[in-house]
């Protein structure tokens, strides 16, 4: 069995891209279950949030942007820590970057874990880190907020906030309240496992609530088809919560009745995999 590659180490398939419009303001680019990044157009500036896993993967963001505007990528908003959202950042300097970004928590994060994960996540997931000789270490915030700030990019109001922990200690939201757009990073998936090593299981849903409550048009999940009306904005955050919850319950029940590690897992499976065995990166994860 020592031979068998992880799931992800085996995962070489190219996943289609797509960049589309969601607001007067708002954009999404999709990647199929990738990591997904948003992009706001303001006024006088524009903003990335989430960069792409490298250098040389931003530039096919950056392409689709300037495709539209020639205006500086002036902010680069990080949703969480983990390396594969953060580690292209360096690609917007060029682009007119001057500020990465960060809540308090994901700052604390990169502190504590960045350069563990930024190895673990590397080696573990290879399509996903094209180019990664491009990468010159890990991405410092530049401005740190504690619960929430707004940003003018223009006219354009911009709040970037910390509502709750759940996928990490630090999750960021990016919402353009005039439009009525969310992008919620890994808080919310669509189709796709959310990621669990470093959740606050406990908090999760209840953040999902204070999300749903926001009345989203428009959501960009974190990983996933970008959601286009409240139907499918309720859909996604249904199905990351079923996700979230189905998994603290049976592994709570797991705990109670005593389960080593190998039983607590096939309890927990059993659960998990009617619901979440064909979804993407499922497999992956279960691996780690
Ligand atoms: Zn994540």
């Amino acid at each position: 069995m020592s031979a068998k590659p992880f799931a992800s180490q085996a995962d070489v398939q190219e996943k289609k891209t797509s960049f589309i419009k969601l607001s007067e303001n708002a954009y999404a680019y999709t990647a199929e279950g990738d990591p997904n990044s948003g992009v706001i157009i303001g006024d006088d500036s524009v903003m990335v949030i989430d960069t792409t896993a490298t250098p040389i993967m931003a530039q096919s963001l950056i392409a689709h942007i300037r495709e539209i505007t020639d205006l500086p990528i002036k902010y680069v908003t990080l949703t969480h820590y983990h390396a594969v959202r953060v580690l292209g950042a360096s690609a917007y300097f060029k682009e007119g970057a001057q500020q990465i970004i960060a809540s308090r928590g994901t700052y604390e994060l990169i502190v504590e874990r960045g350069e563990q994960d930024m190895k673990s996540e590397i080696d573990r997931f290879p399509r996903l880190f094209a180019g990664v000789e491009s990468v010159p270490g890990l991405t410092w915030p530049t401005l740190v907020f504690e619960r929430e700030m707004t940003l003018f990019m223009g006219k354009l109001e911009v709040n970037i906030m910390h509502v709750g922990m759940g996928h990490t200690k630090g999750d960021t939201i990016v919402w353009i309240p005039s439009q009525k757009v969310l992008f919620s990073g890994d808080l919310v998936e669509y189709q796709a496992a959310a990621y669990t090593g470093d959740a606050q299981l406990e908090e999760w849903s209840q953040t999902l609530e204070v999300l749903r409550a926001m009345g989203a048009q428009k959501l960009v999940p974190g990983r996933g088809p970008a959601l286009l009306n409240p139907d499918q904005v309720n859909e996604g955050l249904y199905y990351t919560r079923d996700f979230v919850t189905t998994l603290l319950k049976s592994a709570k029940e797991a705990v109670a009745a005593g389960h080593d590690l190998k039983a607590a897992m096939a309890h927990v499976r059993s659960f998990m995999d009617a619901k979440f065995g064909h979804v993407f990166i499922y497999e992956q994860h279960q691996e780690e």
